[in-house]
């Protein structure tokens, strides 16, 4: 997707399954299984989308879950078989040794597990060998103090080899990563989830992260479970929503099991999402 002077590719790194009640929060199943099916434990399919952006630099936004996650959690995940991360870069044209930014929404190891990978010794590496990684300082900080309720989302080995290997730098909230890219603090799904901004010819994308991981949440009170500041979702969803009916912004949904991006609109005050195919 063309975007003024930004080169926009969602990649894909497989689909997976979660539980429905903890992705719906305090939607009862009833209401959110017509848009999201659950199979017979109970999970609903989801994908990992990074984003590969083209601008002044080559940069990634997030990369999935990465190949190290041992079997079980694999299982219990629903990881599939299909298409990772590294044949999509490869479908783009681009090679992990030619990213120069990586930049993260947050350190779940949904979405920073593909920071790192075991080379042959089975040692762990960094994945984009040639990249700055761009980590929110207090992001970093909650990752590497994880407490009972977010400690299972939060894996060292994805992210604390980076920073043994010089490669990571820390942003403040609310940065510009380079021209017509910035982050803005959501606080919410953590302290310090933060969405991009992409911004070039008088338009903007936004990529949401987990503020609206798929089309089935853009309803502003359906937030995950998961969540450990719903409150402080459900305030800036409120507004980022209007915002971005308003002014026709193109999202990117990074767990939509089927689509990557689109407009949210509003048709007699329900609102739906119209796919904009890449
Ligand atoms: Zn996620």
């Amino acid at each position: 997707m063309t975007f003024g002077d930004l080169e926009l590719t969602p990649l894909l790194d497989r689909h997976f399954r979660l539980d429905g009640g903890a992705m719906f929060g305090v939607v009862p199943k009833i209401l959110w299984e017509r848009r999201a099916p659950a199979d017979e434990r109970n999970r609903i399919t989801m994908a990992m989308r990074p984003l590969l952006v083209r601008g002044e630099r080559l940069m990634i936004i997030d990369a999935g879950a990465g190949e190290k996650m041992e079997p079980k959690l694999q299982e219990i995940y629903g990881f599939d078989r299909g298409e990772r991360l590294d044949a999509s870069l490869a479908a783009a044209g681009v090679r992990a040794v030619d990213i120069e930014i990586v930049l993260a929404s947050h350190l779940h190891f949904d979405h920073a597990g593909g920071f790192t990978t075991r080379d042959a010794s089975g040692a762990i590496v960094p994945a984009f060998p040639n990249a700055r990684y761009l980590v929110n300082a207090g992001e970093w900080e909650d990752a590497t103090h994880p407490h009972e309720r977010n400690r299972a989302s939060y894996f060292d080995e994805n992210y604390v080899p980076l920073r043994a290997a010089g490669l990571v730098h820390f942003t403040e909230a609310d940065s510009v990563v380079m021209p017509g890219v910035r982050v803005r603090r959501t606080g919410g799904h953590t302290r310090c989830h933060q969405i991009v901004y992409l911004e070039s010819g008088g338009k903007t994308a936004v990529f949401a992260a987990d503020l609206i991981p798929t089309v089935a949440h853009v309803d502003v009170p359906w937030i995950m479970g998961y969540d450990l500041y719903p409150m402080e979702t459900l305030a800036f969803k409120r507004a980022f929503v209007r915002e971005a009916i308003d002014r026709e912004y193109v999202i990117f949904f990074e767990h939509d099991p089927s689509i990557a991006a689109g407009y949210i609109r509003e048709r007699d005050r329900r609102l739906y999402v119209e796919p904009v195919s890449p």
